[in-house]
C-alpha cells in the first residue's frame, strides 16, 4: 500500500504546495487567506441549497418495513 509521506495541501488561492506545519494552513501566506475570504465575500463560491427535498416525498409511498403475513 503506498503511503503518504507527510501532510501537504494546495493554497486554495494560489495553487502553492504548503505543508502542514506552515502556521496559515492551508494556505501558504495569511494574504492568501485573505483573499480566499474575500472571495466567499464576494460570492465567489455559490453554493446553491434547494428548498424542496425529494427524499421526504413519502406520501403514499410503502413501507418498505411492512412484511406480508404468510
Ligand atoms: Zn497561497
Amino acid at each position: 500500500m503506498p503511503r503518504k509521506r507527510g501532510i501537504s495541501l494546495r493554497c486554495p488561492s494560489c495553487r502553492k504546495i504548503v505543508l502542514r506545519s506552515e502556521p496559515e494552513f492551508p494556505f501558504c501566506s495569511e494574504r492568501c487567506r485573505l483573499i480566499d475570504l474575500g472571495r466567499w465575500a464576494s460570492g465567489g463560491y455559490v453554493i446553491s441549497t434547494p428548498i424542496n427535498d425529494p427524499e421526504t416525498g413519502d406520501s403514499g409511498y410503502p413501507n418498505p418495513n411492512v412484511k406480508k403475513p404468510n
